[in-house]
């Protein structure tokens, strides 16, 4: 017997009963904001009016990132922050599994696309001090759910970031600029990338991250987080 079939099954977020494994309770469904079209084509940053197609966000517009495209599960807010920080602190890593399922139906289109899974790095000291890398536990039940090859070191942090709050979207990029190194580039040459994180903040890292991984061969990067923020001038 397995455990779920002992345990009640649990609210995501806030550790109700619920029905199924991995869903969320109604309370919390109506606190996350999922994120629908429209959005914009690059990043998937909501768009507050509805657009034709292809339509860019002026971030984009003005400084377009790396990677192809980045779609997200649902806005970052205060709940779903606190989601994030249990899976980052380890008190709920079977949520993983059930917010892979969920990546997975966000990013239908970029996984058929990618041939290859790789989770952005955590610097060595923040793998220690959080415990867990929340990024490579998505990449792997990502990987297990969609049948894609993970590579959970394709990229290193090689050097420590400062924590990037309250930096410009301008300090971040150079704050990252030559933070990713990729030690084997023979794993990702000439493919398709999906580079997977929990947070999309303004793109500064991941684009960074994905601009490592093209210069080393990659085909192609892009890139499927659960949460972004969202940019209010969008
Ligand atoms: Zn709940
Ligand atoms: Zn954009």
């Amino acid at each position: 017997m397995t455990l779920d079939a002992v345990l009640p099954p649990q609210c995501l977020a806030c550790n109700a009963s619920v029905d199924r494994p991995g869903n969320l309770c109604a309370g919390c469904f109506t606190k996350f904001t999922f994120i629908t079209p429209p959005h914009c084509d690059c990043c998937g940053v909501p768009l507050e009016t509805p657009v034709i197609e292809d339509v860019l966000c002026g971030a984009c517009l003005s400084d377009r990132p790396a990677f192809d495209q980045a779609r997200a599960v649902f806005l970052y807010t205060a709940d779903s922050r606190h989601l994030i920080l249990k899976l980052k602190h380890g008190d709920r890593t079977d949520a993983a599994v059930s917010l892979a399922r969920w990546m997975q139906r966000a990013g239908v289109a970029l996984i058929a696309d990618c041939d290859v899974i790789v989770p952005v790095p955590l610097h060595r000291w923040r793998l220690l001090s959080r415990m867990y890398n929340q990024s490579a536990l998505l990449a792997n039940a990502l990987g297990n759910e969609c049948g894609k090859p993970v590579i959970p070191d394709a990229v290193t942090r090689v050097k420590a970031t400062p924590v990037q709050g309250g930096l410009d979207r301008a300090a971040r990029r150079k704050n990252v600029a030559r933070a990713f190194a990729v030690k084997n580039p023979s794993v990702i040459q000439d493919r398709r990338v999906l580079l997977i994180d929990d947070v999309l903040t303004t793109g500064a890292t991941t684009s960074a991250c994905a601009a490592t991984l093209l210069g080393a061969g990659a085909a192609s990067v892009s890139v499927l987080v659960l949460a972004r923020v969202p940019l209010t001038n969008a």
